[in-house]
């Protein structure tokens, strides 16, 4: 693509230089990203330059820019162009090359083998999708493969069999969803990864699809094109099922919890009400709200790639759990694989061990039944 296709397909022309964008971005003062000077560039000058490292690899792909533009311009789509311009020149860390590897190799971006993705469940009776099944729980790279994420997946699962749901999974044949591939520019393998994957999906019929994962969420519903199965997120059917009856909620909690919104959940699909739903009816909970909260919530830096590159200074995820502590929750509840992460790294580097627990609404269910 050259500068003026992607001044065309990005409406660059339109910019009236407001500075939004850069102004609500979480990560342009650490990391010195400025995405409307990325812009200019490209419009007025026809220069295609890819920036150094720190700069292009720090956008989390949060979409706050885009939310808040006023002419609808979505500035971290442009980015992610330029960030294919990268991946095709060959400019990429080694943890991103590694990752993007291991998912065309692994199907997965952690480099583990796939005969393991399922072994998170071994001493659970999970069903196989083929099995007759009523939506498929899809898991996601992270809740399979990650020690203390897979806690969140055994939690979601025993709430589907608490709730006496008919859900089956596709077990090792699971393969990445694809959307930190997409952030990180490479379209090609994201193409490879939508072809296989919609083909798995109609090979066993699935009508309904569950995830644990914001960013698997928002790849299938948004990102796949035409799908002709519906996309919901475990704190959705989780409320539902709240609603219909379908948990006994007796324990009573006795904390005091503020939620997360993830950005793939909340900024990008405008999912606020499932989770803090699901929240409200644990006994004993009092519910409490982030000062910047819902479309305004603080990235974790998760996204986007993130997971496999550091950029030096104060992590917004430090910055989010001081917040979470100084506003008095004793639980930080979030609903993301990542988040769940990059908080509980955030919470020892803080010095903030034994005073906030970091937990998925899933975790915080399975306690109260
Ligand atoms: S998506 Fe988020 S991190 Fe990336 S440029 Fe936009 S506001 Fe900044
Ligand atoms: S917020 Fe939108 S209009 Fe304003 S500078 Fe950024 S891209 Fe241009």
């Amino acid at each position: 693509m050259n500068a003026q296709e992607l001044a065309q397909k990005h409406k660059l022309l339109e910019c009236i230089h407001c500075g939004i964008c850069t102004g609500s971005c979480p990560v342009a003062r650490k990391a010195n990203l400025n995405v409307r000077k990325y812009m200019r560039e490209v419009a007025a000058n026809g220069k295609l330059t890819v920036h150094p490292q720190d700069e292009l690899w720090s956008c989390t792909t949060c979409a706050t820019c885009g939310i808040r533009c006023p002419k609808e311009i979505t500035p971290y789509d442009f980015l992610i162009d330029i960030r294919s311009l990268a991946v095709e020149g060959g400019q990429i860390a080694t943890t991103l090359r590694d990752a993007l590897e291991s998912i065309f190799k692994n199907g997965n971006p952690w480099g583990r083998i796939r005969s393991k993705r399922s072994e998170w469940m071994q001493e659970m009776k999970v069903k196989h999708v083929s099995e007759g099944v009523e939506f498929l729980y899809y898991v996601g790279c992270t809740p399979a493969y990650d020690p203390r994420v897979q806690d969140v997946a055994k939690a979601i699962a025993k709430g589907f069999e608490k709730a006496h749901v008919n859900f089956g999974t596709l077990g090792d044949e699971e393969n990445c969803c694809g959307n930190e591939v997409y952030g990180m520019g490479e379209k090609g393998l994201f193409e490879f990864l939508v072809e296989e994957n919609v083909k798995l999906f109609g090979k066993y019929g699935v009508k309904q699809l569950v995830t644990g994962c914001p960013h698997s969420y928002h790849s299938f519903k948004n990102r796949y094109g035409q799908i002709d199965f519906e996309v919901l997120h475990h704190t959705q059917i989780f409320a539902d099922l709240i609603e219909k009856g379908k948990f006994e909620l007796a324990q009573s909690l006795n904390k005091t919890v503020i939620y997360h919104d993830p950005c793939f959940l909340g900024k990008q699909n405008g999912v606020y009400e499932a989770p803090r739903k699901v929240i409200e009816a644990i006994s004993g909970v009092k519910l409490i709200e982030f000062a910047r909260s819902k479309e305004r919530s603080l990235c974790c830096e998760g996204g986007g790639g993130r997971m496999w590159v550091d950029i030096s200074g104060e992590r917004l995820s430090e910055m989010r759990v001081r917040e979470a502590a100084e506003a008095g929750a004793e639980i930080l509840a979030v609903a993301c694989p990542f988040c769940l992460l990059t908080f509980e790294d955030a919470v020892k580097t803080t010095g903030l061990e034994g005073k906030l627990q970091v937990l998925d609404i899933a975790e915080l269910l399975m306690k109260s039944v």
